[in-house]
């Protein structure tokens, strides 16, 4: 087979695993809904992918995708992976908290396979790092990989950096990396591969650094059509089980509107203003419909026995729209799915749309996740979702959404973000507020615990300018401190906000452990 590809998402961690109060999946699905085009051309047995080992079966496809989480645990897996595949196209996808790891992968796959590898790097950070500006000219933050390359921060290690949307982009990229070794030609000629991609829909930019300068081919643009996109269930399967859902089998879904959100909080990555806002926002409720349908089709196929759950990625469930919530909960209605799902809502949707929400009780919903973060938006600069203050205060508006949810039913979990400029007084007041809400209503279950990270935002990052090369969380005690936390820093604080102390990290720990 000319073709041999595998896909990794990087560690964000130099050591140890995730803390056992982490909410982490088990499953790469930012991978999976990167690799869902070609996978479906590998399943249909068309190109390059249909003659490969990812056309056999989803465990096939799943045996070839690999979800790290720190570097030390996680090698040997990684390097096994690459002896048993010999791959010569090697994708990994990383947030900016994953470079360092993302580098330390992809300097092994060199080491190993050196020119017979073409290894790719995309996912969050790539997206954020190098953009295309208003005037159509390709941009490259400080952290920029090709720019690091360029500069020698980095060693050459990414043959390619795809920014933006990337599932048709990789489709072509494996017939491109075939059509290189059909011709005797190595699969990492950065140019050749990238010429290979002109032609991919969505809007992404390919860059690469030539050991001159850096380079780039940008999309010509084709739309992604978003409802034809396959499901991640159908491509991958469906394995996790998240315990919300009492042990049925759980599938990532997602309304395909891309990575925003329609708010456009000023410490988040997913604010409108970084990522362009919503796509498609009109059909979204159709397209998750047919998301959870697959989860429950492939689940009775693969794990006869087993009920199916499916968690919906949306930054707030189809972007929060009381019409596509309608429709949602009528479409859920007819279809009769037997599945039972989650999703994520701010408070003041919460509470504006509450007779929205007992509808979708009805037809699945279950179980809902809120960002609290705070107890005194002002405190932090304020933040975009906070819209409802005529209404009382944030804090007071918190224990209304989750007194408001405990009476339809609907469990809530919650997380909570530190390190955005408040005191450590008022942090350990905002897990005993949550220890408080937890007796009166039952939740919110599970609390998540976050320190918030600045990320390079297209630019917007006020200047911060990391570089994201070091581990955002040290080895030795600060990987002990912040293992119970999902994505959090000790090097790249937020814009005008202190780095955190360890001891006051492992005092808000020791606090979170009493009471949560
Ligand atoms: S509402 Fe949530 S996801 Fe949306 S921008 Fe604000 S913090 Fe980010």
């Amino acid at each position: 087979m000319a073709l041999r590809a595998v896909a990794v998402a990087a560690p964000e961690l130099p050591e140890g695993g995730p803390g056992v109060f982490t909410l982490k999946s088990s499953d790469p699905a930012s991978l999976f809904n990167a690799c869902r085009v070609a996978a479906r051309q590998a399943a249909r047995g068309v190109g390059a992918w249909g003659e490969t080992a990812w056309a056999r079966s989803r465990a096939d496809r799943r045996d070839r995708v690999l979800l790290m989480h720190s570097l030390a645990d996680d090698l040997p897996a990684f390097d096994a992976l690459l002896a048993r595949e010999q791959p010569n196209l090697l994708l990994i996808g990383a947030m900016s908290v994953c470079l360092p790891g993302a580098i330390a992968c992809a300097a092994r796959a060199k080491e190993l396979l050196g020119d017979d590898v073409c290894v790719v790097l995309g996912g969050r950070h790539p997206s954020e790092a190098m953009y295309v500006d208003g005037a159509g000219v390709v941009r490259h933050h400080v952290s920029s990989p090709v720019r690091l390359m360029a500069e020698g921060l980095v060693p050459p290690v990414f043959d390619l950096v795809v920014s933006g949307e990337g599932e048709d982009v990789i489709r072509l990229l494996g017939e491109a990396v075939a059509g290189q070794v059909h011709a005797n030609r190595p699969p990492s000629d950065a140019a050749a591969v990238a010429a290979g991609v002109r032609g991919a829909a969505g809007r992404w930019v390919v860059g690469w650094y030539d050991g001159t300068e850096a380079r780039a081919v940008v999309a010509g643009g084709a739309p992604l059509h978003r409802q034809t996109l396959p499901t991640p269930a159908e491509c991958f399967g469906v394995t996790a089980a998240f315990d919300v859902f009492d042990g049925r089998l759980t599938g990532h879904v997602f309304s395909d509107t891309g990575n925003g959100c329609v708010f456009d909080c000023d410490f988040c990555s997913e604010r409108r203003s970084v990522t362009g806002g919503l796509f498609e926002a009109g059909t979204a409720a159709g397209r998750l419909v047919r998301q959870m349908r697959s989860v429950a089709e492939v689940v009775a196929e693969d794990s006869p026995g087993y009920g199916a759950a499916a968690f919906v990625e949306d930054s707030t469930l189809v972007g929060g729209s009381p019409r596509q919530l309608a429709d949602l909960a009528r479409i859920l209605g007819e279809a009769e799915l037997p599945v039972r799902f989650g999703c994520q809502f701010t408070i003041d949707q919460i509470l504006s749309r509450g007779s929205l929400i007992e509808d979708l009780h009805a037809v699945g919903l279950d179980y809902v996740f809120i960002g609290v973060e705070t107890l005194e938006p002002e405190q932090i600069g304020g933040m975009d979702k906070d819209q409802r203050v005529r209404n009382g205060t944030w804090s007071s508006r918190s224990r209304q959404a989750i007194d408001r949810l405990a009476s339809i039913g609907v469990k809530a979990g919650a997380a909570v973000l530190f390190g955005l400029g408040e005191t450590q007084d008022r942090r350990l007041a905002l897990l005993r507020q949550m220890a408080d809400w937890r007796a009166d209503y039952g939740s919110p279950t599970p609390v998540s615990l976050n320190w918030a990270t600045q990320h390079p935002l297209r630019g917007g990052d006020h200047g911060t300018g990391y570089r994201y090369t070091d581990w955002s969380i040290p080895p030795g005690r600060w990987v002990k401190a912040f293992a119970n936390f999902g994505e959090a820093t000790a090097l790249y604080p937020v814009h005008g906000a202190p780095p955190p102390r360890v001891e006051e990290v492992e005092e808000v720990v020791r606090l979170y452990e009493e009471l949560i």
